[in-house]
């Protein structure tokens, strides 16, 4: 073992928002494994959910998770009054905890729409609320709270979703899509979304994990545009992440 320092020259080219998300994703696997935070987060799930056997949960899960439980926070919102675009404004946070705070402002009528960016768990479930990050951590918890061993994937485009292991194998799971897409669909985004992935990793509580072949059909242009655009190192990430 060697310290490291994330300002080391050799990693000075990682920026900071990737030590940023590498911390987030680390404390949200920590959540994950905390019993007492996973026991809170069972009690949200409605009981006609609770008595179905495993095999039988994941479609109502979903539907009660995304129709019923959240809701979804437009990057772009409006003012409910006036119907015009909200003014943005954004200020840092200071902690994964809580990573930033959007505060939209009408430029009509003054009225203001706060949204706390959370990296806790039960604070996202109270405001439930959110867009794919916190849907996916919160989901993930809710997985790993009915027993579904969890993890959270993020894509570093513009989205993140959930992996349970079932069967010896990860599969896919997005609470944002609907069922069944969201549901082992693993080649959906670049399918629909035209997705040029370079790295889609997986985070557990001690490890990182490079997952990008999982999603796409074309790893081999996936691996040019890595060689052609960039001297990130899986390696690499996988050493920052174990310091963190
Ligand atoms: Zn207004």
């Amino acid at each position: 073992m060697f310290n490291l320092s994330t300002n080391d020259q050799h990693y000075a080219r990682y920026p900071s928002v990737l030590i940023d998300t590498f911390t987030l994703y680390k404390q949200i696997s920590r959540q994950y494994a905390d019993q007492n935070i996973l026991n809170s987060i069972r009690q949200l799930v409605p009981d006609k959910i609770l008595k179905l056997n495993s095999d039988a949960l994941l479609k109502p899960l979903f539907q009660w998770f995304k129709n019923d439980f959240m809701s979804w926070m437009p990057k772009d919102p409006k003012c409910r009054i006036c119907n015009i675009p909200l003014d943005i404004q954004l200020i840092n946070g200071n902690s994964w905890k809580l990573r930033k705070t959007e505060v939209h402002t009408c430029g009509i009528c003054g009225s203001k729409l706060i949204f706390p960016r959370y990296g806790e768990i039960l604070r996202i479930a109270k405001i439930r609320t959110g867009r794919c990050s916190e849907w996916s951590i919160l989901f993930g918890g809710i997985l790993n709270a009915l027993s579904f061993q969890t993890r959270i994937i993020h894509d570093y485009l513009d989205h993140c979703w959930n992996e349970s292991m079932m069967d010896s194998n990860w599969l896919h799971l997005d609470s944002t899509l609907d069922y069944p897409i969201s549901f082992n669909h693993p080649h959906f985004y670049e399918q629909n979304w035209g997705k040029m992935y370079e790295y889609v990793l997986a985070f557990s509580a001690n490890s990182l994990e490079d997952v990008t072949q999982t999603y796409t059909e074309h790893w081999d242009i996936v691996q040019k545009r890595r060689r052609r655009k960039d001297k990130k190192n899986i390696e690499d990430f996988k050493t920052i992440y174990s310091t963190l």
